[in-house]
């Protein structure tokens, strides 16, 4: 193609993200020119020799800087490859003019309590919630609170810090744990917001699509075959298609769909995460971004396109409405930390990878590195991904893998500086 016709996108970037490889693989399929704008401090980024450096947490600086930017390299589309920069692409691409979702709606995406008020006052079903001051007296809120429920931060995601409680004891020893996590993720407990929520049982889905000008394509809708009954939240297997009935599914589509309207998201990537009972579906939660980790790898639409394909098709300007996903069933693992430790070493991935189905297996945990569960961890010991003729096959398929699989892992012996006393010196 010739040069100067060539589309650019702005992708912004985490330095520790999963997701970059997928997003430069599908550009340069596309032959769509890229640039980074990463999230790293300026130190650094004269070391590394980054093109665009850029602060995420200081969206208004940041968007400055792409605007500056951007006056000499022009760009199609800005897009936030994970959650982190989805505030900055809105701020960006609105002062820009570009095509993407309003801030104040990628503002609400990524606060769960505004998230939460947005959606009640649109009538989407939501769980019953109730804000608190991260400091208030745990004791004290839980007389306002039915049971039972669930506790987690506002800004924070991948259920870290997302906590069930049954009673009252356990609602605030759930808080104390919630607070530490809020607190080691650098937010100060003053100015932080604790939520509280009845808990919604039911199974869980979650749900891949694409808005083009508020109107959603469903991509995939993934059922989440383990239980997530608590107390803590932690994804394993996603499959897809979906074994439910097709009016549930439909249910679903359209709970998404008032979910993203009422947030105002109108442009590009949502993945939303529901639970279904007898009463229907319920947003638990709806962001402006696609799905994370290395997930979407297995998925495939249209004549061979990859999901970050039709982000980067859809956001500079070509039409893929109508496009689906190919026939067949397909399904990951993320792997789950079964205890705190060091990781010492991983066997069996081999006779994993032999396991009928199994289409690739990825730890990307490291070895002699530290790993946390949940709640206060926030990352997986890697991904298995599978294909098969059924939902049910492919589910199997991860199950026999997962089996196959050994984790050595060894307590971690944290070293603490200690103060000594008056030693004469
Ligand atoms: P995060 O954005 O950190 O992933 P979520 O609010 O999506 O946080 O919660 C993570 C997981 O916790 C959900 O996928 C679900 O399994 C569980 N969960 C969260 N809130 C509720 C609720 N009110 N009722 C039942 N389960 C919940």
């Amino acid at each position: 193609m010739d040069r100067a016709n060539r589309k650019c996108v702005m992708l912004l970037i985490t330095p520790t993200s999963y997701r970059g490889g997928a997003f430069n693989a599908a550009a340069h399929r596309l032959a769509i020119d890229v640039v980074h704008g990463i999230d790293v401090p300026d130190t650094l980024s004269r070391e590394w020799d980054v093109e665009l450096p850029l602060d995420f947490s200081r969206p208004h600086v940041s968007t400055d800087r792409i605007a500056d930017f951007v006056a000499d390299h022009p760009v199609d589309a800005i897009i936030s490859v994970d959650d982190s920069a989805s505030i900055l692409a809105a701020m960006a691409t609105s002062r820009l003019g570009l095509p993407g979702n309003d801030p104040n709606a990628a503002l609400a995406a990524r606060d769960k309590h505004v998230m939460r008020r947005l959606l009640a006052e649109h009538g989407v079903p939501v769980p019953v919630f109730r804000a608190f001051p991260a400091y208030a007296d745990p004791l004290a809120t839980s007389t306002a609170i039915d049971f039972p429920c669930v506790v987690k931060p506002t800004l924070l995601s991948g259920s870290r810090g997302v906590i069930r409680a049954n009673d009252p004891d356990e609602f605030v020893q759930a808080v104390m744990r919630t607070r530490g996590v809020i607190h080691d993720d650098g937010e100060t407990l003053e100015s932080a917001t604790v939520l509280v929520e009845d808990f919604i049982p039911g199974f869980e889905v979650a749900l891949e699509g694409l808005l083009d000008a508020g109107e959603l394509q469903v991509l995939a809708l993934f059922d989440k075959p383990d239980p997530l009954d608590g107390p803590f939240f932690e994804e394993t297997i996603y499959v897809t298609p979906s074994r439910l009935p097709a009016d549930v599914q439909s249910a679903i589509a359209d709970c998404t769909r008032r979910a993203a309207e009422a947030l105002g998201l109108r442009e590009g990537p949502v993945h939303a995460e529901l639970r279904v009972n007898e009463q229907g579906p319920w947003i638990l939660e709806i962001a402006g971004r696609s799905i994370g980790g290395l997930c979407s790898t297995i998925l495939e639409f249209g004549t061979g396109y990859a999901l970050e394909e039709l982000i980067l098709m859809q956001a500079t300007g070509t039409r893929v409405r109508g496009m689906k996903r190919n026939a067949g069933a397909v399904g990951v693992m993320m792997i789950p930390i079964p205890s705190g430790g060091i990781l010492r070493s991983v066997s069996g991935i081999e006779e994993a990878n032999q396991v009928p189905g199994i289409t690739g297996i990825e730890i990307t945990a490291r070895v002699n590195h530290s790993i946390v569960p949940l709640p206060e961890g926030s990352s997986y010991l890697g991904f298995i991904f599978a294909r098969g003729t059924t939902p049910r096959e492919v589910e199997q398929s991860l199950r026999d893998a997962h089996d196959r699989l050994e984790f050595r892992i060894t307590p971690e012996i944290r070293l603490r500086t200690v103060a000594i006393g008056n030693s004469g010196r």
